[in-house]
């Protein structure tokens, strides 16, 4: 037992030491059990859920206390959880979820998830098993992608981090090391990127925050497919040279987030190596589709990538968050992020070995365990199984374009490249008098279906038009919950438009 010495100047009770750790295990080992099986139980029964329902003010109001000096027993807190937390989550867990592109997660990843907070593991480096987890992930990407011995990877929370990763690492192969310390304005001419119109908005904020603005991106039209028009790209990259910038990143996008298509990267590959830029792949979800035979072949050219940001927290159902960053050269990777400070030096042997360290490779030096999750999912399932889980999403997006094309209530507003779908309610075809402003019926008939708790898509625009924008991610989705979801948009449309016209 510890024991402080004794202060005569202090009135110390006579055992002054205390741990959070329970008195009672035993007690403590049962409420553990309720609340693992209160998780089984909603996860088993999500289907028989609303996908999503609105916050009562009670259950707000249960956030809004002052900082509690006293404990309440853990059974109490685990109620508070069950009445206020766990019923009005966002939904992403259950089939009927199609909003914006979120996974559905597994309970083999809520295991995982219990078995990495019960190591505690603080994965920004040193000589432990978790950071070999992590380096298996690293080494299994480099095979799905076809990178050499040599490309690197880190988990970052997401592909918003991992897209300004890869900006900060194309920087500093663009202006060398000294860039670090010197800032930008040592350059000479100024740094320019290119990405396409349909890239995600993490894109140019990764150039504002990189600290070169998002003026100095450029978006590049897409083709009918929305896709990067290759020729385009070029010849802007060619007037940026000619008008002295200095051309050095090229984002391509592999499954936009809007209508899921894939730039053409072989021939952003080529004209990256013409023009010595960075080929970057934005695969937030998409890039996980080469674990499928049948989506692989569309992403041909990603394996000549200098760096792929992609989330296992999308496509690969793991638990977020899990996002990626895959660099082609690691040398390059730690070149923009590894520095050298007392605290953190590296020995032969100890546990302070096993150089170089997770955080050499990303701003973040504490971390969590997300490899283990990741790791579980892929051992327990196999790539072929999540392979399949892909193009079952694919196929239930082909399946509702079909849908959409047989009601002349409803009209595809953009090509179905993968798993996701643009569409909107056109109100009665026969009733010619319809006063409905497109745009408003569709995002209220969104809101509505929100509100339903039958099924969540979210909103666009494309080419102008506010879009019902469906991404089928879960794999727990099916064609229930397609047909579902649309004859609740075609019910609420029509009640819409018949009250409209009263
Ligand atoms: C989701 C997404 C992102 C952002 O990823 P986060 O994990 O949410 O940070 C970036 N690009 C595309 C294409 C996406 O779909």
């Amino acid at each position: 037992m510890d024991k402080l010495p004794k202060d005569p100047a202090v009135d110390h009770p006579q055992e002054v030491h205390q741990s959070l750790d329970p008195d009672d295990w035993s007690t403590f080992r049962q409420q553990s059990h309720r609340m693992l099986d209160d998780m089984l139980d909603f996860v088993e029964h999500l289907r028989e859920r609303p996908v999503w329902q609105p916050i009562p003010q009670r259950s707000r109001a249960q956030f809004q206390m002052t900082l509690p000096q006293q404990g309440q027993s853990l059974e109490s807190v685990h109620q508070i959880f069950m009445q206020d937390v766990l019923p009005y989550g966002p939904g992403n867990s259950h089939p009927g979820f199609m909003g914006w592109v979120q996974g559905g997660g597994t309970p083999v990843g809520m295991l995982a998830e219990m078995l990495a907070a019960g190591l505690n593991a603080n994965v920004g480096g040193r000589d432990q098993m978790p950071v070999e987890v992590e380096r298996q992930i690293v080494r299994w990407m480099r095979e799905l992608f076809g990178f050499p011995e040599t490309a690197s990877g880190v988990f970052v929370t997401g592909t918003s981090m991992a897209n300004l990763m890869a900006v900060l690492v194309a920087r500093t192969v663009a202006l060398g090391k000294s860039v670090r310390q010197q800032g930008l304005r040592e350059s000479a001419t100024q740094l320019t990127a290119y990405t396409s119109v349909e890239a995600h908005g993490c894109v140019a904020q990764a150039m504002d925050l990189a600290g070169f603005g998002t003026a100095a991106l450029r978006r590049i039209p897409g083709n009918d497919l929305f896709q990067m028009d290759a020729q385009a790209l070029e010849a802007a990259i060619e007037a940026d040279r000619a008008a002295g910038f200095q051309p050095f990143f090229i984002a391509g996008t592999a499954g936009s987030v809007d209508v899921g298509a894939i730039d053409p990267l072989n021939d952003i590959a080529d004209i990256a190596a013409r023009h010595q830029c960075w080929f970057h792949v934005d695969g937030a979800f998409g890039a996980l589709g080469m674990m499928s035979p049948k989506i692989a072949p569309l992403l041909q050219g990603i394996q000549r990538a200098d760096s792929i940001a992609f989330d296992f927290h999308k496509w690969g159902q793991v638990q977020y968050d899990a996002g990626f960053l895959l660099v082609r050269d690691a040398n390059q990777h730690m070149d923009a992020f590894a520095a050298p400070v007392a605290y953190l030096r590296r020995e032969t042997r100890g546990l302070a070995g096993g150089s170089p360290w997770p955080c050499d490779f990303g701003p973040d030096l504490s971390r969590g365990f997300r490899a283990l999750k990741t790791w579980f999912t892929l051992q327990v399932y196999g790539a072929e199984k999540l392979g399949n889980i892909i193009s079952q999403t694919c196929d239930l997006a082909q399946y509702l374009m079909q849908q959409i094309a047989q009601h002349p209530s409803l009209e595809l507003l953009a090509p179905v490249a993968l798993n996701v779908v643009c569409f909107r309610y056109l109100g009665d075809p026969s009733d010619k008098s319809s006063l409905c402003n497109l745009d408003d019926l569709n995002r209220d008939i969104v809101a509505d279906l929100h509100e339903s708790g039958v099924a969540v898509p979210s909103t666009t625009t494309v080419r102008g038009q506010l879009a019902i924008r469906v991404a089928i991610v879960n794999h727990r989705t099916n064609r229930d919950n397609i047909d579902a979801m649309l004859n609740a948009v075609m019910a609420l449309g029509k009640t819409r438009c018949n009250t409209a016209m009263e």
